[in-house]
């Protein structure tokens, strides 16, 4: 819905039956009431974002939604952020985990105004179910030694990556889109959500879910930042390699694996399309190829649903 902002509150309240059923907390004031209104999808699909609207004529401080399960238990609770500078438009985006049982689930949203009064709206949410396919990767005795490395240096690299992709920085840039591939190839080698076994060279298997898209081009490729942003990590890491991670909304991050360089530095700020570095094989990696993630609130979401897309 693009809307403009309600002039009045009986307006407010027919634009925000058209998607949720909202309530207003009763509290007794003098003051008006103010407009506002939330609008969310009605269904996604596994792997998917739904994104929830949040417009009103007070500032909004602060505010989150809750994905619950049919039996009213949180399935994820998302942090939102201010879209506008005004505070009058307030988004939170939250991520459909490719695992998470397709059914009919409720999303609560929680905002508090600036002037201190809350808003509370409740909404359903279908999520559909997508077939992700299954492949076998077999690793050779390096890429086995990658994936059995438990050196405390791998260790730390994975615990401060997922530090980072789970910050949701109220001082990040404000990129919503519409976003572009990294690279004009269409040649996949394997796809989000594959359910992936790899094969180890002892012989034993280990399942994994694969959170980004492969391209299948030749080393020295140039990738392009797939939105506008600040460069959050630029460096190289014993599991995929010479790698970027770009921050283009608060808790909204695309990643980049496996490059043979890189042409960013941490903290610097990008335009959409901006050269990230060239592709290539480094780290955990069968053959050249660029490996393409987007995480939202720490939850790894198809990139493809970005592409083109304007998130509000
Ligand atoms: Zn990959």
């Amino acid at each position: 819905m693009r809307a403009a902002r309600p002039r009045s509150r009986a307006r407010g309240l027919v634009a925000a039956v058209l998607a949720l059923v909202a309530v207003r907390s009763a509290i007794p004031s003098s003051k008006p009431e103010a407009a506002w209104t939330v609008t969310a999808p009605a269904s996604v699909r596994q792997g998917e974002v739904a994104v929830v609207d949040v417009r009103s004529d007070v500032a909004i401080a602060s505010g989150s939604a809750a994905l619950a399960g049919p039996s009213g238990s949180t399935v994820t609770r998302s942090v939102g952020f201010r879209a506008t500078e005004a505070g009058s438009r307030f988004v939170v985006l939250i991520p459909i985990a490719t695992t998470l049982t397709p059914g009919v689930y409720s999303i609560e949203t929680s905002i508090e105004l600036a002037d201190g009064a809350p808003i509370h709206s409740t909404g359903s949410l279908a999520v559909e179910a997508v077939a992700y396919p299954s492949e076998d990767v077999q690793l050779n005795a390096a890429n086995t030694a990658i994936r059995t490395d438990a050196s405390p240096e791998r260790l730390e690299q994975i615990r401060a990556l997922s530090e980072l992709l789970a910050t949701v920085d109220q001082g990040a840039p404000r990129f919503a889109g519409p976003f572009i591939t990294p690279v004009d190839s269409t040649r996949r080698t394997s796809l989000f959500g594959d359910r992936r076994r790899y094969i180890r060279s002892d012989g034993k298997a280990e399942t994994t879910i694969h959170y980004g898209i492969d391209f299948g081009i030749p080393t020295g490729t140039p990738v392009r930042s797939t939105g506008a942003g600040r460069v959050a990590f630029a460096g190289n890491r014993i599991s995929t390699g010479f790698t970027a991670v770009v921050e283009h909304l608060p808790g909204v991050y695309s990643l980049y694996y496996h490059l043979s360089a890189l042409s960013v530095t941490t903290g610097q700020e990008i335009a959409a399309g901006a050269p990230i570095g060239l592709s290539g094989s480094t780290g955990l990696s069968t053959g050249p190829h660029l490996h393409w993630e987007m995480r939202v609130n720490g939850e790894a979401v198809s990139p493809d649903w970005f592409v083109e897309r304007a998130l509000y």
